[in-house]
């Protein structure tokens, strides 16, 4: 199980390499204190991306009161958010550096069309402050291959294989991020108990 969460951990580090390149060779940036992408309903994990997340929590001694919290929630909405404004637009995430695969990718990535080129996957926010740099990124991914491999972009589902064929058992199905994180505390924590 430590050496599944750490294979884990290292692709999640691969990824923020490339995301951070993207990053910089695109412009994209988002707001400073921007948290609008984790007050949708949608954010999903499988239980496997979070497995990190679960390690942290019972380390931190944290995974009884986030299992309650998570057990009394009828929120959709991410349960390890902070929204530090009225209407939650501005907030943080308080498990950043164990968050799962779709919060590193989101803005930051591809999706195929159906030729199998990568078309960018801007955010709204991303659209709405930095429309020019949304723009010329899109048409250096439309144009040349060769300018599109010069961008790298991380592609979601080159990702999201890669990290499921480290466990397909717990690393195919997407759930709720609040469903998956319960999931997978409960099971680090049956894990824990066997070892004694
Ligand atoms: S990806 Fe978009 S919505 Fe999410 S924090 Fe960045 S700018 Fe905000
Ligand atoms: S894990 Fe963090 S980044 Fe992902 S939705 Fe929750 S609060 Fe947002």
């Amino acid at each position: 199980m430590e050496s599944l969460i750490d294979a884990i951990g290292a692709l999640y580090a691969e990824m923020d390499r490339q995301t951070a390149a993207f990053a910089a060779a695109s412009g994209l940036v988002c707001p400073p204190g921007c948290g609008a992408c984790c007050l949708s309903p949608a954010v999903e994990a499988t239980v496997l991306e979070v497995l990190p997340l679960a390690r942290w929590l019972v380390h931190q001694g944290q995974a009884e009161r986030a299992l309650a919290a998570l057990a009394e929630s009828r929120s959709p909405q991410c349960l390890m958010y902070q929204p530090q404004s009225e209407d939650g637009t501005q907030g943080r995430c308080s498990v950043y550096g164990v968050r799962p695969l779709l919060c590193r990718l989101f803005g930051f990535a591809a999706v195929r069309d159906r030729t199998g080129a990568p078309r960018l996957a801007a955010c709204w926010r991303h659209q709405e402050t930095l429309p020019e740099a949304v723009a010329r990124t899109r048409q250096v991914l439309g144009s040349a291959p060769d300018d599109a491999n010069a961008m790298d972009v991380p592609m979601f589902d080159t990702w999201a294989l890669r990290l499921s064929q480290i466990d397909p058992h717990y690393g195919t199905e997407r759930l709720p991020i609040n469903e998956a994180l319960g999931r997978a505390v409960q099971y680090y924590g049956l894990w824990q108990q066997m070892q004694g």
